[in-house]
């Protein structure tokens, strides 16, 4: 199976079958297992073979096919399931941490990972130094022999900075720092974050994976020693663990993830190509033009994919903005991403609401800057949209 192109392991990894021998992964939408005798359970508990269940919350079958697809797909040796992307975050970095050690984190973060650094884990005693992920003279300024933990986000949300896995990886490998990175953006489809250097690897299943807007859900993806060690140790007794409901979902999901990216990537480069210097623009922010910051690194660590969503920032703040939302007919406005439906988000105003006017100055979360997520539906059909609702914005 580790030999298999990725569109192969999409559909067939981790897939265990039933007595009956099912084509499609069955739902064992159970919490608990039994045990033939007293003697079988007691030796369940010492130690859990590969096949054997105890309680959902350790794991279960259809959990597990999740689980090893994934960890197949992303070239990991192990991955465990969690309830939220916010879940596997915050698994990944407190199952790494104590009191007193130091983390390194690009300051560019979705709002609910700062939380987690700046008002969970500083309050237990964990130092946290914020960088400008994009440049590795700062990483390289910032970490100490007590790093324990180097976090970032691949491609930043909503203003789509592209962090250099491998760079980061030797800075922080030369301390002895774990890497953990946030995928979403990146997407599993174009990822190849364990190879370039990443130790741990996390994803909001909620997004592309599921990629139709039903359930939360999350990964994270490492060592056989980090997962099963401290990892499934914090996530079994904290309860963050994914449904067996989800987990088909997510499976479900990812049959088809490669033809949903490869589209919606192809669309989302059609329409910034499109609407790029459109004079209702200050900037657009797309990762694929050839005008962007990182554009050589996004060739080198994604394969040339900008990936599935694009940023405008638009002239006339948010008055401008709340035109151009409000215009559109295709977008639906609302916070997910990687959906089959295109979505159109007001970061300032929604999803990072809650940082200071000087925060979101220093991230670039303009008034006027507005998320792009690029869905399923007809290329030509949403560059007209955005086009029409631009000029509309400007009226
Ligand atoms: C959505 C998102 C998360 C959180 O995922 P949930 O499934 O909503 O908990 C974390 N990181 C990034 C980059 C995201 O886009």
């Amino acid at each position: 199976m580790e030999n298999w192109n990725k569109r192969t392991k999409l559909v067939h990894g981790g897939t265990r079958r039933s007595q009956y021998n099912e084509v499609s992964e069955a739902i064992f939408l159970t919490q608990g297992f039994v045990y033939e005798n007293a003697e079988q359970a007691e030796a369940r508990f010492i130690e859990t073979g590969p096949d054997e269940f105890i309680y959902a919350r350790y794991g279960n079958p259809t959990v597990s096919m999740f689980e090893q697809r994934m960890a197949l797909l992303e070239g990991g040796e192990d991955a465990f399931a969690t309830a939220s992307g916010m879940a596997a975050v915050n698994g990944a970095l407190t199952s790494l941490l104590k009191a007193g050690d130091h983390v390194v984190s690009a300051k560019a973060l979705f709002g609910s990972c700062l939380y987690i650094l700046e008002n969970i884990l500083m309050n237990f005693g964990v130092e946290v130094t914020f960088v400008d992920g994009t440049n590795l003279d700062e990483w390289r300024a910032a970490v100490r022999e007590d790093t324990k933990v180097c976090f970032f986000e691949s491609m930043s949300n909503p203003t789509l900075e592209v962090i250099d896995i491998a760079g980061v990886s030797e800075i922080a490998h030369s301390v002895g720092a774990t890497v953990v990175v946030d995928n979403v953006f990146s997407t599993p489809v174009n990822s190849d974050a364990i190879a370039q250097g990443a130790d741990v690897v996390v994803y909001s299943a909620t997004k592309h994976i599921d990629g139709q807007g039903r359930a939360l859900g999350g990964i994270v993806i490492g060592t056989k020693d980090y997962i099963r060690g401290p990892l499934e140790a914090y996530m079994k007794h904290t309860g963050g663990s994914l449904s067996p409901f989800n987990a088909w979902i997510m499976l479900k999901g990812l049959e088809t993830i490669d033809l949903r990216v490869r589209a919606q990537v192809e669309s989302a480069q059609k329409i910034a190509e499109g609407v790029d210097g459109n004079p209702a623009l200050l900037r657009t922010l797309y990762p694929g033009l050839k005008t962007h910051a990182q554009n050589a690194l996004v060739q080198t660590q994604l394969g040339g994919k900008g990936g599935t969503v694009l940023s405008l920032d638009i002239k006339g703040g948010k008055d401008a903005a709340f035109k151009f939302l409000n215009a559109l007919t295709i977008p639906v406005i609302s916070n997910n991403l990687g959906d089959a439906k295109s979505i159109a988000t007001h970061p300032a105003t929604t999803t990072h609401q809650r940082l200071s006017d000087e925060q979101k100055d220093d991230l670039g979360i303009t008034p006027g800057l507005v998320r792009f997520s690029v869905g399923l539906e007809d290329a030509d059909d949403l560059l007209a949209d955005v086009l029409a609702a631009l000029v509309a914005s400007q009226a």
